[in-house]
């Protein structure tokens, strides 16, 4: 009979609100969700959806868009889910002088911090660019992603739908954004279809974690 084997996966930021302590299933597939550019006036809606199939989710943040939305962020953090930066005001990092690209990180990391008391540990990279200058200059881990719903450009739920499900494997790391009311829509069709092909919803910490042991 194959052995069970459960990892207890603990998380700590400094600040005992995000504690996570899940048990992930390390014979099981998994799957981390993210989302970039939010939050908006669609994100709240998208938590409802997350709550309803009882699954986590990574949020990259805009950093001016923050206060905007502080219960949003909050209710993330209260869900378990987590916050990564994305930048103050969008800006092409990469393309930016040294000072700038610290700027809109930490900007990001201080308004984060002062509305959920959570520090991100996780930077994408606007336009998933980078260089060795934004490596060297950062003390978050630099995330990008495996899969692309390419719901920026699909205009059609159904669509981004199969974009995901026709590539998604194990272990991957799914982009999309919580900018559009399209995506809402696709993720009703996808979560679903995701847990019965045996997929557990992790965050991209825990996706490292889980990777850590099963390599
Ligand atoms: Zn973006």
């Amino acid at each position: 009979m194959k052995k069970i084997v459960f990892i207890l996966i603990i998380l700590l930021c400094g600040c005992n609100s995000m504690e996570v302590n899940r048990i992930i299933d390390v014979n099981k597939k998994v799957v981390a969700i993210t989302f970039d550019d939010g939050p908006s006036v669609y994100t709240n809606k998208l938590l409802d959806v997350l709550d309803f199939y009882d699954v986590n989710a990574t949020f990259f943040v805009v950093g001016n868009k923050v206060k905007r939305y502080e219960d949003v962020l909050k209710r993330m953090v209260k869900r378990n889910d987590e916050i990564g930066n994305h930048s103050y005001s969008h800006k092409w990092l990469t393309r930016l002088k040294l000072g700038e690209m610290e700027k809109q990180i930490n900007m990001t990391q201080d308004v984060i911090f002062d509305v959920t008391g959570y520090r991100p540990k996780l930077l994408r990279p606007t336009y998933g660019a980078v260089n060795r200058v934004l490596r060297k200059n950062t003390d978050l881990s630099i995330v990008l992603w495996n899969v692309d719903s390419m719901d920026w450009k699909t205009k059609n739920s159904t669509k981004i739908a199969y974009n995901v499900l026709n590539k998604v494997q194990n272990g991957d790391i799914i982009l999309f954004h919580d900018t559009y009311e399209r995506t809402l829509n696709a993720l009703k069709i996808i979560i679903p279809k995701l847990l019965i092909d045996g997929y557990q919803f992790v965050t991209v910490s825990e996706l490292k974690a889980y990777n850590g042991l099963n390599k």
